[in-house]
């Protein structure tokens, strides 16, 4: 039986397709279904399947950084833990250090603002922890997660 393997790029967290394919496509019955917002990104996709596979040594320590660096509590925003009755828009503010990792800490602060204030409205009441599949501690992680943001706040 063959696999689909939803979110290759682990909901965004990982940037650099080419490795995640050359992992993927070292198990061949693993059909990788990837999301994209650019055009650009899917000519990548195909450039990567035109050429053999070929994961060289430096692959390999760099898909174990990856690993290392990511550890168990990352969000796949798979979005099952919402809705909150409180508003908190979860997989949004679970998401904040990725987009802090991929642009400045203003920039991600204003465009993730909406998502990081909302927040600050959570009761702590445990809903979504029992709804997340990877067992995250999902209000533990939005506290620490507003920290951050409340640091990168323009003026804060
Ligand atoms: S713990 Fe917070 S984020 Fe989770 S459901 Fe309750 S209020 Fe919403
Ligand atoms: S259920 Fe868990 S993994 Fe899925 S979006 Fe919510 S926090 Fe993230």
């Amino acid at each position: 039986m063959g696999i689909l393997a939803m979110k290759p790029f682990a909901g965004g967290a990982l940037d650099n397709a080419e490795l995640c394919f050359k992992f993927l496509r070292r198990f061949p019955d693993v059909i990788p279904i990837p999301g994209f917002d650019a055009i650009e990104q899917v000519d990548q996709v195909v450039a990567i399947y035109r050429n053999k596979n070929e994961v060289l040594p430096e692959d390999l320590e760099a898909m174990e950084r990856y690993r290392a660096e990511l550890g168990q509590r990352f969000c796949r925003r798979c979005e099952y833990c919402q809705p909150c009755e409180q508003g908190v828009m979860i997989t949004a503010a679970m998401g904040y250090p990725i987009v802090v990792a991929r642009m400045s800490a203003e920039k991600a602060a204003a465009l993730v603002g909406p998502a990081m204030e909302s927040v600050r409205n959570c009761t702590q009441c445990g809903e979504c922890l029992k709804r997340c599949p990877y067992d995250l501690p999902i209000p533990e992680l939005l506290q620490k997660h507003l920290a951050l943001y409340d640091r990168h706040r323009v003026g804060a």
